[in-house]
Formats: structure tokens, C-alpha cells, sequence
């Protein structure tokens, strides 16, 4: 399950600023809107999903097109493998 996701945004101090891959919290992540949300192994492109009291799931990513090589993703066969379209 995919908790955590990369955005890519203004991050530092008004000094010292940085303009990169930032990890948050899917539950944060979906407070934004209009972000390109990247997966933190695979760097695949991640669509938000909200928690679901219904189906007792947290907010949570998934991969808009599956990564067979991703161990967060829900069809890992074993082996670790960089997504064919990283998101940078
Ligand atoms: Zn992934």
C-alpha cells in the first residue's frame, strides 16, 4: 500500500529555497490540488485514492499504469524494477 508520495514543490526556508521531489503523506498530498504525484521507489505517476470508512481503508496512491517492479504497488512479482515512465 503506497502511504507516502513525492510531489514536486518549493520546500526550505525564505532564504533557502529548493524547488524539488518532496515526500509527504498521501493524507497531506490530498489536500493539494492540481500536483503530479510520483511514487517514492518506483517514481511511476501515482493517482490519490480517499480513505474509505466503508471499505476501512486509508488514503492511500496507486500507480496509473501498474509496475510489476514496485513492492508498494499490488502486483510486485519479486523483483525491483524503475517504472518504464519515471515521472522527474
Ligand atoms: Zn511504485
Amino acid at each position: 500500500m503506497i502511504e507516502a508520495v513525492e510531489v514536486k514543490r518549493w520546500h526550505g526556508t525564505t532564504d533557502n529555497r529548493v524547488f524539488g521531489w518532496h515526500t509527504m503523506s498521501v493524507t497531506d498530498a490530498l489536500r493539494l490540488q492540481d500536483e503530479t504525484f510520483r511514487c517514492p521507489e518506483c517514481l511511476g505517476r501515482i493517482k490519490l485514492r480517499q480513505a474509505s470508512a466503508e471499505k476501512e481503508l486509508a488514503a492511500h496512491g496507486t500507480h496509473y499504469s501498474k509496475n510489476p517492479g514496485c513492492s508498494l504497488g499490488d502486483c510486485f512479482d519479486g523483483e525491483k524494477r524503475a517504472h518504464i515512465k519515471p515521472v522527474n
